[in-house]
């Protein structure tokens, strides 16, 4: 097991609270055999350590002319989007208003960069625990940010990346990602790398049914733990 801190989001991300993942994940139970605090062959494993393999990929991209700068706003990209994005998937999709955009069109002009997917092509994958998934590019999801507008890789390409060059078999996280991981396989394909496995596992709700989420300002661990809970009497209730 790996422990990968994905801190590229510099406004949100303190060192007390990385103390406290550490923290809170051991008193659960968790034990990884790389990480940042333990080091490994694969390391660092601070995302914030490893522009250059994501500034090497983006590059990559570039060159083919699979991704294109777009100036749109978030307002934008909600006023012009074709379909309701999906309960399960958190990103409108977008409607390719900049695709046919330059780069030196962009000039005193924040913009992200977006990946072209292939529309109309299905993107198939077999979960190993929710079995056969497919979903049409274009259709399911749009064309994706891999690099933020404050000059930040975005989560699709960061993960992609440092799967690969981590060897990561196996990827087992949230149902959530289940249409993102329509998008990471587009990206490997694009930067000619391996496809890891997946297991995606539904998510932990709260008692009304709601998933849990900082935004929510859901039960933490570390309120559990303050509340003299143990991991033992968290994990029977699963
Ligand atoms: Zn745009």
């Amino acid at each position: 097991m790996i422990f990968r801190n994905e801190d590229l989001d510099r406004s949100r991300c303190k060192p007390e609270f990385v103390s406290a993942m550490f923290d809170d994940l051991k008193w659960f139970g968790f034990d990884w055999q790389e990480g940042p605090d333990c080091g490994g062959q694969f390391g660092h494993y601070n995302q914030s350590e490893r522009m250059s393999f994501y500034c090497a990929a983006f590059d990559q991209l570039r060159a083919t002319g699979l991704i294109y700068p777009c100036t749109c706003s978030r307002k934008d990209i909600a006023a012009s989007s074709h379909a309701p994005h999906a309960e399960e998937d958190d990103e409108p999709i977008y409607a390719g208003t900049c695709r046919e955009n330059r780069e030196s069109e962009t000039v005193n002009r924040k913009f992200s960069w977006r990946f072209r997917v292939p529309d109309g092509e299905i993107v198939s994958f077999t979960d190993n625990n929710l079995g056969p998934q497919s979903f049409v590019a274009g259709k399911n999801f749009g064309d994706f940010v891999i690099w933020r507008h404050d000059d930040v890789p975005a989560y699709q390409l960061a993960c992609v990346v440092d799967d690969d060059a981590m060897q990561i078999s196996e990827v087992v996280r949230g149902a959530d990602l289940l249409v993102s991981t329509a998008r990471q396989i587009l990206l490997y394909r694009a930067l000619g790398l391996r496809v890891p496995r997946f297991f995606h596992c539904p998510l932990m709700t709260d008692d009304a049914g709601i998933r849990l989420a900082k935004r929510h300002d859901s039960l933490s661990l570390r309120k559990l733990r303050e509340r003299g809970e143990t991991p033992e009497m968290l994990r029977s209730n699963w």
